[in-house]
């Protein structure tokens, strides 16, 4: 019998089948994707260059990942560079890495620029984010930084990102992702950003091989589609290989797709309370480029008839070198699954991109795009809304040898691998606990 059935091999599910696996528990992980990644995923490009489907990299304050790494022993590979952000409004292009380029940022009157910049230090003065988790992000930042740089910074990255559930998301996400950005600056103010050489493909292939080595297996393209249950316990799991008894489960996908298995097995309520939580989807276009688009990594847009939240030349970043001498460029849109831009294959999405990216970059020419992708993912992005913490459901199932683990509990925190990796030590820890 497989003491512990894995549902998804992202960075939770690899995470804690090392864990497991490890403390010699016979561990399986059920993937339905034909590669182990998850969200951080990736694909190959140029004739076989890995590349993530989304862009990513970590915070330099990330202390799980490197953690991990370590545990792996592959410190080495962890490279620290500096990184520049950027910010388009209003068909300008500003740069905003450091308190100095704030301090220049003209869409706004000077005071209010001061009022840009001590936003970091207010946000590192609330200590306990439960005082503002029952306010709207609006109504905090507008009461911190007033109107006209909510309007004109804030405003228009938020609507970008949470789209139709921009006014039901909580102050404290945004409280999190300042203190946590500002705490990962060096002492001018300026950014670096670390990556894993090789890519997170590097990373994930790495996890895996660890996990193998250990006597755990992985199953890729065997989605868990039902579970058999006895008197309150998960039996088995019944997956496109067929049905494996097990002793415990750990779902890692997200809610609504556990909710979904576990539908005929408990109660409505519960099922409701998975499903309460919101997502956005996201879609992601990559392009492969023969030169660079511009001198930023990271640019924020600030547009609002502009319709990706942001233009990230990863290659401003990680050498070209790393693509066989490409250009590559994200550009990010969170959606509803239901705008038919979802649903746009790679042709559409480019012909629905470039008026915009020629409008960004005038000296852009399409024959510069060498390859475009379109990437989608359904559940990118839970919306933490207010008061998240009184209903977002905890690891505990009606089922006790069935365990969640999932994105949308990474909580005060935003979603990331970083996170993902925190979460799985203390599930493997709860689940062996339980025996
Ligand atoms: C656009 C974007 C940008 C991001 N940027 C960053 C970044 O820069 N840095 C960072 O650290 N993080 C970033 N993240 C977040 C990061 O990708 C996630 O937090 C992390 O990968 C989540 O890992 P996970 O294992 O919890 O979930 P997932 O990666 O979602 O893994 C769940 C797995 O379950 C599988 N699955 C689903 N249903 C089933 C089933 N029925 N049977 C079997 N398998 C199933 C899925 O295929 C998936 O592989 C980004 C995410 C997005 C969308």
């Amino acid at each position: 019998m497989t003491d512990i059935a894995i549902i998804g091999a992202g960075f939770t599910g690899l995470t804690a089948a090392i864990e497991l696996a490890r403390a010699g528990k016979k561990v399986v992980v059920f993937e339905q994707d034909g590669d182990v990644g998850g969200l951080a995923g990736s694909f190959k490009i140029n004739g076989g260059y890995d590349l993530e489907k989304f862009y990513h990299h970590w915070f330099t304050n990330d202390e799980h990942i490197k953690t991990l790494v370590e545990e792996l022993g592959e410190t080495d590979k962890i490279v620290t560079r500096p990184s520049e952000t950027g910010m388009y409004y209003n068909n300008s292009m500003y740069r905003l890495s450091s308190p100095l380029d704030v301090l220049r940022f003209d869409a706004l009157p000077f005071i209010d620029r001061i009022r840009m910049g001590l936003l970091v230090f207010q946000v590192q003065m609330v200590r306990d984010w439960k005082s503002i988790e029952h306010l709207g992000v609006k109504e905090w930042l507008i009461s911190l930084c007033g109107e006209r740089v909510y309007k004109v910074v804030w405003e228009p990255l938020i609507r970008a990102k949470f789209s139709i559930y921009a006014d039901d998301l909580n102050a404290v996400w945004f409280w999190k992702k300042l203190a946590l950005r500002g705490s990962s600056r060096s002492g001018d103010g300026s950014e670096a950003l670390a990556y894993y050489e090789g890519g997170f493909a590097a990373l994930a292939e790495r996890m895996r091989e660890e996990i193998i080595r250990h006597g755990g297996e992985i199953r890729l393209n065997d989605p868990v589609t039902a579970l058999r249950t006895s008197e309150g316990l998960v039996t088995h799991v019944v997956s496109s290989s067929g049905e494996t008894e097990v002793g415990s489960v750990l779902a890692t996908p997200a809610f609504p797709i556990i909710a979904d298995l576990l539908e005929q097995h408990v109660e409505e309520s519960y099922i409701a309370s998975l499903r309460r939580v919101n997502y956005l989807a996201n879609k992601c276009l990559v392009l492969e480029l023969d030169r660079s688009l511009s001198d930023t990594y990271w640019i924020n847009v600030n547009d609002p008839g502009f319709p990706f939240v942001g233009v990230i030349e990863h290659t401003n970043f990680e050498p070209v070198e790393s693509y066989g001498g490409r250009h590559i460029v994200f550009m990010s849109r969170y959606l509803p699954h239901t705008d038919p831009v979802y649903a746009m294959n790679s042709d559409e999405l480019l012909e629905y991109a470039l008026p915009y990216i020629e409008r960004m970059f005038p000296d852009f020419d399409r024959s510069w795009v060498l390859e475009a992708h379109a990437w989608s993912a359904r559940y990118s992005q839970p919306v933490t809304e207010r008061n998240y913490s009184e209903y977002v459901p905890g690891r505990e199932t009606p089922l006790s040898n069935f365990i969640i683990s999932t994105m949308a509990q990474i909580y005060p925190e935003d979603r990331g691998t970083n996170y993902a990796i925190r979460e799985a030590k203390e599930v493997a820890k709860v689940l062996l606990n339980k025996g």
